[in-house]
């Protein structure tokens, strides 16, 4: 992650119970999307953000809420209102939101819950019926509890919409604009997108009062301080590809991408018959299979990690030594986000990117967004034929590509099923 050297948190007002939390963490500077958007929510604006996960943009909008909330945090617990509320496609990325959340306002009484679809809605409702200041939820399981009366949103302050782009691929847009709508007339509405295809330019133009934009682009500098190989390979090929180079080059904690949760699965199978340790990430598993997965990576237990894009969305992995992408990505701007984890904290990373016959174009569309060639790696064992047809036939993992989560996308609306960019 890029940070500006001379800023500290001290000259964003913030109240010292928040400061003392940051330097427990260990959090030096404001990164450079903490230091635009922090004064802007003090002040009140809306904003919308283009950011992706890595670039601080939790704290950039969790800092200054709780800097507002603090003032009434001391009332009874039973007299708490819902004052910020927190939109999240997933899960995965709501839990993490929470924990940020908890670790930044850790010095303060300001009482946070999580709620999200999936398990049971019980114990979601103790929680807020003991009162809440701030909540994070996913949309379909704050409606339901809406609906219910459980969650009151007339005392809303901040609104923030995180990953707005995956939330309306994935179908939330009327769910969103009811939220919106219940929400008070006054409030704020922080946005934060990775990518800002028209359809969040358009909700944001109809539901932000005068957003003032910030935007870190990571796309540049994530893909240049990556150090990026590619390797031409047949299909059939790519797995002892993968391993010739987890032998002999790739070394240290790895992430590979690939496409379908169906291709993690066998990945993960045949790494783990060759003896490595391997874990994986994808919506078949359950909560709490994908966090023992996750603990397990990131303390090193285990130094391989399988994932789709879309399990990994939002997820925070850092130090990462490699980014292997054993499917290449359909959307350039996936690649860079892929790659842009093994380049954190401005150090250099280094991706392995494996592309068969039927991956070529994407390879054209990846080196046109980021302005130049990747490093072509020919003398490998398993070399592709440069003339070799792509194999067209449709198999077991591009069915699977049908669901999210293990479930049907039911929420997608007919229009966006026909008009769909998929970003992921
Ligand atoms: P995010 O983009 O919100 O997912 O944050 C990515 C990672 O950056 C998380 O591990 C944060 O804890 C970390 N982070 C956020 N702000 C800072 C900061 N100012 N300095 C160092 N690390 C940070």
């Amino acid at each position: 992650m890029q940070k500006q050297k001379n800023m500290h948190f001290s000259e964003l007002a913030l109240d010292k119970t928040i400061l003392k939390a940051i330097k427990e963490i260990g959090y030096d500077t404001p990164t450079p999307i903490q230091e635009k958007t922090i004064p802007l929510v003090l002040e009140n604006k809306d904003v919308i953000g283009s950011a992706q996960t890595g670039t601080g943009k939790t704290a950039a909008y969790a800092l200054p809420i709780i800097e507002k909330l603090i003032w009434n945090q001391n009332v009874a617990k039973k007299s708490k209102k819902i004052r910020a509320l927190i939109i999240s496609p997933t899960r995965e990325l709501a839990v993490q939101i929470q924990d940020d959340f908890k670790a930044y306002g850790q010095f303060t009484n300001l009482r946070t819950a999580v709620v999200f679809g999936g398990t049971s809605i019980e114990p979601q409702k103790d929680k807020i019926n003991k009162g809440v200041d701030i909540l994070i939820a996913t949309p379909g399981r704050l409606l339901d509890l809406r609906k219910q009366e459980i969650i009151n949103l007339s005392h809303i302050q901040t609104l923030v919409l995180d990953e707005a782009d995956l939330m309306l691929d994935m179908g939330f847009i009327d769910d969103v604009k009811k939220i919106v709508k219940v929400c008070p007339r006054n409030r704020q509405i922080l946005l934060f997108s990775a990518t800002m295809p028209k359809k969040v330019s358009q909700l944001a133009s109809e539901i932000l009062n005068n957003p003032e934009k910030v935007a870190i682009s990571t796309t540049s500098s994530a893909a240049e301080n990556v150090n990026q190989k590619l390797y031409y390979v047949p299909k059939p090929k790519k797995m002892e590809l993968c391993l010739h180079l987890l032998r002999n080059t790739i070394k240290g904690s790895i992430l590979i991408f690939r496409r379908t949760k169906f291709g993690v699965d066998k990945l993960e199978t045949s790494l783990t018959k060759n003896g490595y340790k391997v874990t994986s990430l994808h919506g078949d598993k359950t909560q709490s299979a994908r966090q023992e997965a996750l603990n397990k990576f990131k303390n090193g237990d285990i130094n391989i990690l399988i994932a789709t894009d879309v399990a990994a969305r939002g997820i925070d992995i850092n130090s990462l030594d490699a980014v292997i992408n054993f499917d290449l990505p359909n959307i350039p701007e996936t690649y860079v986000h892929r790659i842009g984890r093994t380049a954190r904290a401005g150090e250099s990373g280094n991706s392995y990117s494996f592309c068969a016959a039927d991956e070529i174009n994407y390879v054209k569309s990846i080196q046109h967004l980021i302005q130049h060639k990747i490093e072509l790696v020919e003398d490998h064992p398993y070399s592709l034929d440069k003339n070799t047809k792509p194999i067209v036939h449709k198999n077991k993992e591009q069915k699977s590509t049908n669901t999210y989560f293990g479930k049907k996308k039911s929420r997608k609306s007919a229009n966006s099923k026909k008009n769909k960019k998929r970003w992921y």
